[in-house]
This record gives structure tokens, sequence and C-alpha cells, in this order.
């Protein structure tokens, strides 16, 4: 309930920005300067030789050492609102390869203290659920899709359909188990030089649905946790066809993505929602009395250092 009203006042996007390690075997200097609480500052070499320096700040930032647990901690109020009847999104932004999956689904090898977001809310949801469970009765049902080049593909029953299968769920496993059948679904199509996940936003959404057994009054909530496609621009020159159309398809869904939070931020009356699926799909839980978390990522390695800093000049507008 305070973080409600603290959030209401400060209003509801925050933006964390996360800088992965250095992965085993990466050979290349390091284009992050420093990090403390809100701030990380970018290296930049100039031509003179003398380098220049640049800081960006945002609610939050994670450094490579911080741990998924960290990470999801100040998530965690959120799942709480959810229960509350509030609709929450949750998005990771940032360039193939700085971490997106890693923050929301964790790593392909596993382990407890590596689960991502997507399961640590789950699992908070279920038991903050079960601890009201004299007070209200929980309904929970999830729903996995992907937009890839603006078309929507329903994961849990690998078909094109305009309204995605829902399936109700009661615990953290039933969800975990959909999320597998939604990975091999994802999967079909996709050949090893052409992986289509960095290409396509996915999107798990849960929704809940709440009576209180004193009232009778039914609250909904619904949370969306959002991998998007990889933001890096493609050199025109170089591609051509359906990679062409793909990077187009992303770059055009992820400006329009921009320009609602934006708007959002900056409390305008227009909000361009209509600009592209992801938007649209996403109109219900983004403004109004929703709260939006971005996780934007950053590669730490100089050769980046172009991806990062249009990744930080995102996360800026959007904050
Ligand atoms: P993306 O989804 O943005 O393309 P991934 O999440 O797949 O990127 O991350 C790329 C690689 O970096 C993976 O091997 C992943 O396990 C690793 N990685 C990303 N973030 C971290 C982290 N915070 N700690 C350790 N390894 C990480
Ligand atoms: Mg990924």
């Amino acid at each position: 309930k305070l973080y409600n009203q603290v959030q209401d006042l400060k209003g509801s996007i925050r933006v964390y920005c996360r800088v992965r390690p250095f992965l085993p075997g990466q050979v290349s200097s390091c284009a992050v300067g420093s990090i403390d609480e809100g701030n990380i500052t970018i290296i930049t070499p100039s031509k003179s030789g003398k380098e220049g320096r640049k800081t960006f700040s945002f609610n939050k930032v994670f450094g490579p050492s911080a741990t998924q647990d960290e990470v999801f901690l100040d998530t965690q109020p959120l799942i709480r609102s959810v229960l509350d009847g509030y609709n929450v999104c949750i998005f990771a932004y940032g360039q193939t390869g700085s971490g997106k999956t890693y923050t929301m689904s964790g790593p392909k090898n596993m382990t407890e203290q590596t689960q991502g977001v997507n399961y640590r809310a789950l699992s908070d949801l279920f038991k903050l659920a079960e601890q009201r469970k004299g007070a209200f009765i929980y309904d929970i049902a999830v729903q996995m899709i992907e937009i890839y080049n603006e078309q929507v593909r329903d994961l849990l029953n690998g078909l094109n359909v305009p309204d995605a299968s829902l399936v109700r769920v009661a615990s953290t496993m039933d969800v975990m188990e959909l999320m597998n059948v939604g990975q091999k679904n994802r999967a079909v199509g996709a050949t090893a030089l052409n992986d289509r996940s960095s290409r396509s936003h996915s999107c798990l959404t849960v929704h809940v649905q709440g009576r209180d057994l004193t009232s009778g009054t039914i609250l909904r909530g619904c949370m969306h946790l959002v991998d998007l496609a990889g933001s890096e621009r493609v050199d025109k020159s170089e591609v051509t066809g359906e990679r062409l159309k793909e990077a187009q398809h992303i770059n055009k869904s992820l400006s329009a993505l921009g320009d609602v939070i934006a708007s959002l931020a900056q409390k305008s009356v227009h909000v361009p929602y209509r600009n592209s699926k992801l938007t649209q799909l996403l109109q219900d839980s983004l403004g109004g009395q929703a709260k939006t978390l971005m996780f934007v990522h950053i590669s730490p390695e100089s050769d980046a250092l172009g991806e990062s800093i249009s990744t930080l000049k995102f996360a800026e507008r959007v904050s």
C-alpha cells in the first residue's frame, strides 16, 4: 500500500539499467567507467586521444556483480500490486547478447540462484495469494505470445490466432511446464543460423482475478513479462530481403514503445498506442493506474559502445 502511494507520487514508470559481466573468454576493453546507485558513466574514446565521459541516470543501475536476487528485489512490490488489482508491465530492452533473457528467464544451465524475474515473480504471486487465502480467492491464468514481423503467435498452441489461449495455473511448476511448451513452439521454424528469438518480442502474461470474500468485490490485475527483440541497428546496406523486413519491424515497434512510454512519462494527453502490435496489445497495461518497469541492458565491452549509448539514450528518454 505504501509502495503504491509512493509510486503514485513519483509516477509509475521506473527504469533500471543492468550491465552484464564480461563473458568467459571475452577479450575487450571495458566501456563502463563507473557505476554508483543510479548513475552509470560510459567512457568514450575521442580522436585527440583524450577520453570522454558521459553519465546517464536511472532509478537504479545494477553492475556486473549484481545477483538475480538483488535485481528482483525491487520488482517484488509490483507483484503485490498485481494481486491488488493493478496492471504491470516489465520489459527487458537491449541489444542481442546484453542479457535480456538472462534477466527475465535465467541462463541455459539454471540453478535456484540464477532463476530469472519470470520465475521469481510467479512464485511470489502464488506465495502471496496463498497468504491471503482467508480474505481472497484468486484465479490465475497465463498466456504466452510472440510478436514477429508485427504478427502475433500463440506460443502455447503454436498457432497464429487473434486471441491467444488462456491457461489456468495453480502453481509455479504449472507455469514452468507451460513456459517449456512455449520455448519449444518458439524454436519451431528457427534454425541455428536463424535464431528468431532475438528478432521477436516474447510476452508472458499472467492474469489474476481475486474475489474479496467479505465484500464479494472482484479485483482484476495482470502482469506482462516482456523479453523484447534485440535493439541493435542493422546496417541497411548489408541486409536485404527477410532480414531487412525483420529489422524494420523491430525498429518500428521499439520506437513505438519508446514513444508511448515517453509520452506517458511526460504526461501527454495523446499517447500513440496504435503504432505497433506490441503497444496495442499492452495498451490497458501502459498508463493510467498501471505500473511499468523497464530493465535496459548493456554489454560492458568497448566493441558494444555504439549500441550501449543508443540503449542508454532510449532509456533516458523513457524515464
Ligand atoms: P539477450 O537475451 O539480450 O540476447 P542473453 O540473456 O542471452 O542476452 O545473454 C547473453 C549471454 O550472456 C548468455 O550466455 C548469458 O548467460 C550471459 N549473461 C547475461 N547476463 C548475465 C549475467 N548478469 N551474469 C552472467 N551471465 C550473463
Ligand atoms: Mg534473448
